[in-house]
This record gives structure tokens, sequence and C-alpha cells, in this order.
């Protein structure tokens, strides 16, 4: 077991690049200096600059924290190296610190290269938080990435992205000066932003003419990319059901509830009292998409 055990750093091949991402201009933006970096260290190291060692994208779920990682892979031309915090949770003890060194092992020999590490704070959670006798496990592999990061000159090419919808909940020796020092914040979607998702993922499908995206983004307010991408997605499945060729406004309309509300539930017994909250919910929804 140890070395070799698992292949859970693939190389990315899907070529996704900023372009894919809509919306998120501003984390599209602090990401350009890594991969202009990338491109050329040369131009950094001259004037004495390193590159921050690891950055945190921090944001809700859905939101894009993934695709803007393989996206900067892209952009940059390098292999991309992903990890998911919680897969270390899972494992035998002892594992996990050995994978963090393997992986670490193939992302030298492979840099330039972007390591990226998903739910980062399922390892990287405050040490001694409370809970009686602790993880020892997690505590081993989130010591041993430490330790990694540490253990590499801030210029030799590997650079860490790791993201996480709780930053404070990480442990303050991850978010430390020459580890993780740099926060791209990934929002939810603006009305722009939304409006821009949908039309990305609207490509894949066949559209009717009264589509009007600008209204469907209004609907939707709250709703992260990967609801959005969902959306479109219900609705191009409403509209076989219904037996129709083109997807069409009522069909967006109604997966919006359906994507974030949950089908109908069609013999749910509510008490008055409940009624009365979801009504006074329901109302809200109402008047902000008037
Ligand atoms: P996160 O890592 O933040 O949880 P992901 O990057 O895995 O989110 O996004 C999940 C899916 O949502 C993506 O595969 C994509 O289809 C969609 N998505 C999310 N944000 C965007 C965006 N800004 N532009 C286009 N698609 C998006």
């Amino acid at each position: 077991m140890g070395n070799g055990s698992a292949k859970v750093y693939v190389q990315s091949t899907e070529g996704i690049h900023f372009d894919d991402v809509a919306g998120e201009d501003e984390a599209k933006e602090s990401l350009t200096e890594i991969v202009d970096y990338l491109h050329n260290p040369k131009k950094y190291t001259d004037v004495g600059a390193s590159m921050p060692k690891g950055i945190l994208l921090v944001g809700p779920p859905g939101t894009g924290k993934t695709m803007l990682a393989k996206a900067v892979a892209g952009e940059a031309s390098v292999p991309f190296f992903s990890i998911s915090g919680s897969e270390f949770v899972e494992m035998f003890v002892g594992m996990g610190a050995s994978k963090v060194r393997d992986l670490f092992k193939q992302a030298k020999e492979k840099a330039p290269c972007i390591v990226f590490i998903d739910e980062i704070d399922a390892i990287g959670q405050k040490r001694n938080s409370g809970r009686l006798g602790g993880n020892d496990e997690r505590e081993q592999t989130l010591n041993q990435l430490l330790t990694e990061m540490d253990g590499f000159e801030s210029n030799n090419g590997v650079i860490i992205l790791a993201a996480t919808n709780r930053p404070e909940s990480l442990d303050p020796a991850l978010t430390r000066p020459g580890r993780f020092d740099r926060r791209v914040p990934v929002e939810l979607p603006d009305l722009q932003g939304r409006e821009a998702i949908l039309k990305v993922h609207a490509k894949k499908i066949k559209l009717a003419d009264d589509v009007d995206f600008r209204t469907i983004a209004r609907m939707a307010a709250g709703a992260s990319g990967a609801e959005l991408a969902n959306i479109i997605n219900e609705a191009a499945l409403r509209a076989v059901r219904g037996g129709r060729t083109v997807v069409g406004q009522s069909d967006l309309e109604e997966s919006i509830e359906v994507v974030i509300a949950g089908y109908q539930k069609k013999n749910a017994v509510l008490s008055n009292k409940e009624k009365m909250v979801v009504a006074y919910h329901e109302i809200g929804h109402a008047l902000v998409a008037a």
C-alpha cells in the first residue's frame, strides 16, 4: 500500500479556458497573473518577485472554482493535478500523509504545473477544534501538506490552488504567509453573470425564438453556476417530456422552480403554521422576481 495505490491525480485534457467560465471577472483577473507567470517566470524572477505558493479560491459550492482552476492550467497549458480533501478522510491511517507526499513528488517532476485541492477544509480544519481525541489521520495529512509547502521554493513552478467555502474554519497555519497567502473570492453570479452562464450552457440545446435569458436570469436570483447549468438541462428534459423539439421560455421558467425548490410535492401534508411560513417565503420570491 502507499505508493502507486491510487490514480487520484488526473492530468486534465479537457482544455478548459477562461472563456468557458462565464462571469467571475474579478476572479479571472487575479488568476491571469498566475497564467502570465507560468508562461514567463523569468519576467518575475528578474525583478525578484516570487509567486504565492498557494492560492485559496473561496466561495459557495457550484460557483465554478474547479472550472477556474482547470482554466488556469488550460490557459497556461500546464498539467493539472487534482485531489479532493474529502478523499483523505476515508483513508486508512497513514495513507493521507503518504498520498500528499506522492502528489507533491509527481507535481515537482511535472513542474510547471497546477495542483488543485478541492474541499481543503476537510483536511485543513483548525487543529484541536474541541473534538475529543481529535482526528489523527486528518492532522497527519495536514502536517504533511504544510511540510511539503514549506519544502519547495516559491519559484519552482508548482502552484497550488485550493477551494473552500468555509475559509474561517481553516487552520491558521495554512493561511500563513508562504503558504496559502492569497485569497480569490468566487462569488455567486450577479444578474449579468447569470445571464452569461445561461447563454454558455444554452449553446448545447435547441432554443425556441421566445426565449429571453434576461428574464430567466432575473427570476433565478441567488442561483449558482452549477444550478443554472442544471436549469438549462431540466428545461431540455421538460421539452422532451412535452413532446417538443425546441426548448421554450415556459420550460426554462418551470425548471427554475424545479432546480431551486425541488419537484412539486403532490401529497405532502403541511400544518397551517407551515403553510403560513411557506406562503410568506414564497411571497418574498415573487416580490424579488417582480
Ligand atoms: P465548484 O468547484 O465551485 O463547486 P464547479 O467548478 O465544479 O464548482 O462547477 C460546477 C459546474 O457548474 C461546472 O461544471 C459548470 O457546468 C457550472 N458552472 C459553474 N460556474 C460556472 C460559470 N461561471 N460559467 C459556466 N459554467 C459554470
